[in-house]
């Protein structure tokens, strides 16, 4: 036995129970570190605040979180996920198995002892039944190594337990959909701003996820510039092919630019207040005269003059200035995607 502090390896969703079987964990006098992974469906704009959000975990959390982009193996695990997916596009097992598997290739760089996770036995219908996180332990090679400190006292001894790295006797026994045992924990820990418990996957939302899947089944090269477009603005599949993306809000319009690559059409409103877009997968000539309609439909209305606006489209430096009139909604309407 030596005093080196042991470390322990969590994976953090930011949600409130990954944050509590982080503190059980720390509590013990155990060095947390916590990962959060991210993919475009979860936790990906704060890969531009890196820095503020890991200072703010620390700071608010008392949380010491490392954040890890994983896009391209996830956009390949959403391809046939071994125990297919819930409601929605959400693949929740094999997420889980995917993430764990991760972090358990992290442990030696960590120097971590054991891995941990928030999860609570009966939580969650499809990946936190009794068989489910047993399967999600197996199948991520993580038998043995993986402490649910929230529900520990329901579940067989880990390692970690046997070993007399942390006290059994002080983790805990949660079980089911009743949220208050967490809620009296945070209060315990002076934990008070966290974010809802079901917020947050874009795999779980039927909307996203439908227009996820869609494009899943439409193409083979699953790229992942294309996920992160699918996410915002009004779509539209136009009739020759190209693929019009217009944004709702100024935020979007930001977005929407900073998606752009180089082959896309980039469409916005010259003087007049009005939408950015992207025009991708274009071909047709005319086509992007059909795009500069619709951008000058949701166009500010009281600023169009005798219903038309001058669009400016530019593309690999090439610039073309378009008088558009504003495309009728019964036109545009069979375009516009769900
Ligand atoms: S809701 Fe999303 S992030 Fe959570 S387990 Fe399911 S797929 Fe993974």
């Amino acid at each position: 036995m030596t005093d080196k502090q042991t470390t322990a390896l969590a994976l953090y969703s930011g949600g409130l129970d990954s944050t509590l079987a982080c503190r059980v964990v720390a509590e013990q006098g155990i060095k947390v570190v916590a990962v959060k992974f991210v993919t475009p469906f979860f936790g990906y704009d704060l890969l531009l605040k890196k820095q503020e959000y890991i200072e703010e975990s620390k700071e608010k959390f008392g949380i010491d979180v490392i954040l890890k982009d994983v896009t391209v193996p996830y956009l390949e695990l959403l391809k046939k996920p071994a125990h297919g997916f819930g409601r929605y596009f959400n693949p929740c097992i094999d997420c889980k198995i995917f993430l764990l598997a991760e972090a358990k290739k992290m442990m030696p760089e960590i120097g971590a002892s054991f891995l941990v996770t928030g999860e609570v036995v009966g939580q969650r219908p499809m990946s936190q039944r009794r068989d489910a996180l047993r399967a999600i332990e197996r199948d991520s090679g993580c038998e043995g190594i993986l402490l649910r400190p929230l529900c520990a006292k329901n579940l067989k001894p880990t390692r970690a337990e046997l070993d007399g790295l942390i006290n059994r006797e002080q983790l805990l026994a949660f079980s089911g959909r009743n949220r208050t045992p967490q809620m009296k924990l945070a209060e315990r820990f002076g934990i008070t701003d966290y974010p809802s418990p079901a917020g947050g996957c874009i795999l779980a939302d039927p909307i996203l996820s439908a227009r996820i899947q869609k494009y899943y089944r439409q193409n083979q090269k699953i790229v992942p510039e294309d996920i992160l477009l699918l996410m915002v603005g009004r779509q539209f599949r136009l009739p020759s092919g190209g693929w019009l993306v217009v944004g709702r809000d100024e935020k979007q319009n930001e977005k929407i630019e900073a998606l752009r690559r180089p082959d896309d059409w980039l469409l916005q409103p010259s003087v007049i207040p009005g939408p950015t877009a992207i025009l991708r997968h274009s071909t047709d000539a005319e086509e992007l005269e059909t795009a500069a309609a619709i951008v000058t439909r949701y166009a500010k209305k009281s600023a169009l003059v005798d219903g038309t606006a001058i669009i400016i489209a530019e593309r690999r430096g090439i610039s073309r200035e378009m008088e558009a009139s504003a495309l009728d909604d019964c036109i545009l309407k069979p375009w516009l995607q769900r």
